[in-house]
């Protein structure tokens, strides 16, 4: 396995790149660890298949540098870079059996057969396939050629990487689950570097240790999922991840206080922040709903299982509450902004709070 160096990449489709908007990747600059559980979220269009594609050598970045362990491979062929790829939509061999299919990356390699038998039968049990070994890959149903894409790519052990492209989006739901656990068992056990691409944040917390959140051709925030959680580096991360996002509202410091309209928000510390255009993040978990505080006019009570989610009008703008499913709203309902839960932003960028 593999550490990978991702050293000031920018790629453009174009022929003739000038501005900043001509680029797919307008320049990403980070470090895979080896042996990393990574997930890289991101909407569809912000460059996610650009940005594994290039790390997998299907493209080559218009300029920048890629290592594997300190080598440059940035001109290196898919094959010479060794790594296993998993597309969002079936890659098999139609006329091969389920077994074959998944034997031929191991035979290509000239892997000794009894080890080629053991590793696809290990292989078979973990995609749930060992009953239709013998059976030609064409008559199986879209998810189950899936599941044989998912094997190729893991079938393998000598790979420097192991790259997944939104690999479940034709997986049922509850194979989903089962197919992602596995995965990060497999992670577990042999500590592979693997990287997951997808757009759904449920999946991408889950299977990593580190998500990658991707906006618009940029990293925009590396974390833990708890660091995303607690602290979005940017406004968009917070509006992404969460359910629902976070809020974002303008306001106007003065000191430890961010004014909106006719409100005096305490907030946990002075933040550094130039002049500007300045917004305060909280999240719906973080706004309590009750009888004290800022007033508040509720326009909707969505009940959502674990939890009821308010949406209510402040000071003429939307925010979200979340409050217990037992808990009712109060006839004349006010918020509270729990200080712990605020961050600042100036410019979209979360600022520094100083004491
Ligand atoms: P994601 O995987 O996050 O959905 P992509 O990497 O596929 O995003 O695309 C990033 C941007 O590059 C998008 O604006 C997309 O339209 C553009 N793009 C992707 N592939 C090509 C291509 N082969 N030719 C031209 N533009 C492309
Ligand atoms: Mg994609």
């Amino acid at each position: 396995m593999a550490r990978i160096e991702v050293n000031h990449i920018r790629h453009s489709y174009l022929p003739n790149p000038k501005k900043d908007s001509d680029f797919a990747l307008k320049e990403v600059h980070h470090t895979f660890e080896d042996g990393g559980a990574y997930a890289l979220l991101g909407p569809s269009g912000c460059g996610k298949t650009t940005l594994l594609n290039i790390i997998s050598g299907l493209l080559h970045p218009s300029h920048g540098q890629l290592l594997f362990n300190g080598r440059d491979v940035t001109r290196l062929s898919t094959q010479e870079r060794n790594i296993a790829q998993v597309f969002q939509f079936p890659v098999i061999y139609d006329t091969m059996t389920v077994y074959d299919n998944l034997a031929f990356p191991l035979r290509n390699r000239r892997v000794p057969e009894a080890d080629v038998d053991r590793k696809v039968r290990e292989t078979l049990d973990m995609i749930d396939l060992a009953s239709m070994a013998n059976r030609k890959a064409r008559r199986l149903t879209a998810d189950q050629k899936q599941k044989i894409s998912l094997g190729r790519g893991l079938v393998r052990s000598d790979v420097n990487a192991i790259l997944f492209d939104e690999p479940l989006t034709v997986i049922d739901p509850h194979m989903k689950w089962v197919l992602r656990s596995q995965l990060k068992q497999l992670h577990r056990r042999f500590g592979y570097t693997m990287v997951y691409v997808t757009h759904d944040q449920t999946e991408a917390l889950t299977f990593a240790d580190r998500v990658v959140v991707m906006y618009d051709g940029e990293i925009v925030q590396i974390g833990t999922p708890a660091e995303l959680f607690e602290r979005p580096r940017h406004t968009f991360v917070g509006y992404f991840i969460g359910s629902p996002g976070m809020n974002v509202l303008p306001v106007a410091l003065e000191g430890r206080t961010a004014m909106l309209g006719a409100q005096r928000i305490e907030l946990p510390g002075v933040p550094k922040a130039e002049a500007g255009a300045v917004e305060l993040g909280i999240r719906p978990e973080y706004v309590k709903l009750g009888r004290e505080g800022m007033a508040v006019s509720v326009s909707k009570v969505e009940d959502v299982g674990r939890h009821k989610v308010v949406r209510a009008n402040f000071e003429g703008k939307e925010i979200a509450a979340i409050i217990g499913e037992d808990d009712e709203v109060p006839a004349e309902p006010r918020v509270r902004f729990d200080p712990a839960g605020i961050n600042i932003y100036a410019g979209s960028w979360r600022v520094e709070m100083g004491a």
